[in-house]
């Protein structure tokens, strides 16, 4: 196989992906649940899917990425998808984006963006907006810090175990 038939395959595994998150999505809504889907993949092989459930779970994290990536380290029994790809039907808001961060996720592809969720009603940009430009005192939630004395107690419990488990 050349590197140029290589790349072809590649990319045609990823778009049938792509097209089984978009399924995912849009058998969703037949379902009642949001237009969102997502594919785990590792190792060229799906082993987990999510789809958004905020609504059906009463769980405002339940987005198809996270419960994808959820779904994926019981499935591998791990806490990290280093190795792993992320596909999602829709481009991820900054809470799954974060989430695929913390999860170490390889990669993330995406077909409808921001954009195109606005379009459906789907306003995330404002959340975009929220970390991308806008100043902290436009936050709808209010984040204070208090200055306690005990504050650094959980992390010297943490540095003093000795069979704690890094990540
Ligand atoms: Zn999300």
């Amino acid at each position: 196989m050349t590197a140029h038939t290589r790349e072809a395959s590649i990319q045609e595994l990823e778009r049938a992906w792509m097209d089984e998150a978009i399924r995912v999505a849009t058998e969703n809504v037949h379902n009642g649940g949001g237009p969102f889907g997502a594919l785990i993949v590792k190792d060229g092989e799906i082993v987990a899917t999510g789809h958004n459930q905020v609504t059906s779970t009463l769980d405002p994290t339940a987005h198809g990425e996270v419960n994808a990536m959820r779904a994926a380290c019981q499935q591998l029994d791990t806490f990290s998808l280093e190795g792993c790809v992320l596909i999602t039907s829709c481009e991820p808001c900054p809470m799954c984006l974060s989430s695929a961060l913390w999860a170490r996720v390889d990669r993330i592809i995406f077909a409808a963006d921001r954009d195109d969720a606005a379009l459906a009603g789907f306003d995330d940009r404002k959340f975009y907006d929220l970390f991308e430009k806008k100043p902290e005192s436009m936050w709808p939630t209010s984040i204070e810090r208090l200055d306690m004395p005990n504050r650094m107690a959980p992390f010297d419990a943490w540095l003093a175990k000795s069979d704690r488990i890094d990540y």
